[in-house]
This record gives structure tokens, C-alpha cells and sequence, in this order.
């Protein structure tokens, strides 16, 4: 299996966590999946490696954490869902968006995503009761800036977040990743400022990526003369949770309503999932039977 990795460390003074992920492989599975265009490539890319890292900061073991960035420019939605074991899977309304470049050359994520009136969305849900739900306004489309943001915002948690996604001629996704780095909130003013100066002297994480710095160095430039103190690492990978159960269940919700129309119309369902895009074909026999099932 394709695995990408997460590392978690903290500063030598217990006063900084940050959570630092490798996704080159999630995003190159995500690109084969959907098909993806460079610059669809890249906003989905960022958008699943936050999701993978917000998942794995969860603390709740059946924790599901699903992001939803909505947009107005050429795509308009994309959703990532990524849980406590590392699996992430990700959705794009617009896997074939148009190439669009920033003056200095590099792929303008945020005029594709389109902040203007757009947002992020995060979705808690515990596996039980009503999910925590979140929201804040897209701030420059880019995806690193919006979570920050939605952290301020919505966790009131100061936050800096860093994405990457590094597309070549060579090769379409040739390093993926990122950080989020949080103060802990007994944080000393010097560790603030201290943390703050070495976010400002950093450059990309696709920059850092193609001089060939791993997660772990990358941590280390981050936390600078604040040390770090390398705590886990975990495996994460590209995996869709879905099955014929599943869909049976999504087809029964609809109702013995919508479920007479489909047998008396087409007389057989076909559901493709939106994140793998397996297929799942349903019978006038299967029909009939959610038919009986649903209310
Ligand atoms: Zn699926």
C-alpha cells in the first residue's frame, strides 16, 4: 500500500506541538484516482494533507474529522475526510481545473479555489450524538492561511499551517506535505516570539521538499533554538471506507418513496462512490427489498 507519514514532536520546553506529514504518495493516489489536473492536483493535495493532519491531532479514538473547502472560483468544492488511524480520502468538484500561474511561476491555488464568499468547514463526529460542526471564511483560497484561520477562529487555538504540494514536468506529484504548529496555552512570551521569527525566515515546505529535507528536518528548521523533541510517528494512507453496506444503507435513507421511482424508471441503481469512484449495481430484486426496508 502507498503510505505516506506523520511525525509529532514539541519543543524542548514542552511549549510548541507540532504535527509534520509526508503525503507525496496520498496525493499521487488521490491524482490517479480523480484524474486530477496539476492545478486540481495541488488544491486537493493541500486540502487532504490538512485533513490527514487534523485527524491525527484528534484525541478522540473514533473520531472522524471531515474538511469541506468551498470556494468560487474554478473549484468550487472539495472535501477531505481523514480519521485517527491516518486513512484520509478526498473529493474535488473540479478534478480537471485550468492551469493557473502566479506571478512568480508557481500554481495560484488560492485564484483556483476562489476565497470571495467561500469557506471552510469542519465536521467532528465522535461515531456517536450530533457532530461538532465548525466554520470560518476563506481568507486567500491558498488552504494553509484558510486553516489557520479556522483555527483562530473557530478553536480560538492560535495556529500556523504550512502545505505543499510540489507538481514538476517530470513527475506530477514529486512532494507532498506539511505542518501545523500550535503554542500550548501557558506559552511564554519568548516562545512566541521565538516561533514567530523562525515561521518568518522559512521558506515553502515545496521549497524545503525539493531541497531534500525530510518531515523530521523540516520540524527542526521550524522549531529552530526552541529544540524539538520527536515524540510518534505514524503511517498515513489513502483508503476509502466504503462498501455494498454502505451504499445499501445511503439507497434505504432515500426513502420508500424515491425507491418506488428508481425500480418503476430504470428498474436497477448504479452508485458510484465519490471518493474511490468504485461503482455498486443494485438489482430490481435489491430494490424491491430496500424497497420493503425503508420507511
Ligand atoms: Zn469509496
Amino acid at each position: 500500500m502507498k503510505e505516506g507519514k506523520l511525525i509529532t514532536a514539541m519543543s524542548s520546553n514542552r511549549e510548541v506541538r507540532i504535527y509534520i506529514a509526508e503525503t507525496t504518495e496520498l496525493v499521487e493516489s488521490a491524482r490517479e484516482t480523480h484524474d486530477l489536473s496539476p492545478m486540481s492536483t495541488a488544491a486537493l493535495g493541500r486540502t487532504l494533507t490538512a485533513a490527514a493532519i487534523m485527524g491525527m491531532m484528534s484525541k478522540m479514538d473514533e473520531e472522524r474529522i471531515t474538511l469541506q473547502i468551498k470556494g468560487s472560483g474554478e473549484i468550487k468544492l472539495m472535501i477531505a475526510i481523514a480519521d485517527t488511524h491516518g486513512h484520509v480520502k478526498a473529493y474535488s468538484s473540479n478534478p480537471l481545473a485550468p492551469t493557473l500561474t502566479r506571478p512568480d511561476g508557481k500554481l495560484a491555488v488560492g485564484e483556483a479555489v476562489g476565497a470571495q464568499g467561500g469557506s471552510v468547514i469542519v465536521i467532528r463526529d465522535y461515531g456517536m450524538g450530533t457532530p461538532f460542526i465548525g466554520q470560518s471564511e476563506l481568507v486567500s483560497g491558498e488552504i494553509a492561511e484558510d486553516i489557520a484561520h479556522y483555527f483562530a477562529k473557530s478553536e480560538q487555538q492560535p495556529t500556523a499551517v504550512a502545505l505543499g504540494v510540489l507538481v514538476t514536468k517530470e513527475k506530477p506529484v514529486a512532494a507532498a506535505g506539511g505542518f501545523i504548529v500550535q503554542v500550548l496555552p501557558d506559552a511564554s512570551d519568548e516562545t512566541i516570539d521565538q516561533l514567530e521569527i523562525n515561521l518568518n525566515g522559512l521558506k515553502s515546505v515545496t521549497e524545503l521538499f525539493s531541497e531534500g529535507l525530510t518531515i523530521h528536518d523540516i520540524g527542526r528548521r521550524v522549531l529552530g533554538d526552541l529544540g524539538m523533541d520527536e515524540l510518534e510517528q505514524y503511517p498515513l494512507s489513502y483508503q476509502c471506507d466504503c462498501s455494498q453496506e454502505k451504499m445499501e444503507s445511503a439507497l434505504i435513507s432515500l426513502g420508500k418513496e424515491s425507491i418506488r421511482e428508481i425500480i418503476d424508471e430504470d428498474g436497477e441503481a448504479e452508485m458510484s462512490c465519490h471518493f474511490c469512484n468504485q461503482t455498486y449495481h443494485f438489482d430490481r430484486e435489491a430494490l424491491e427489498r430496500f424497497y420493503n426496508r425503508a420507511v
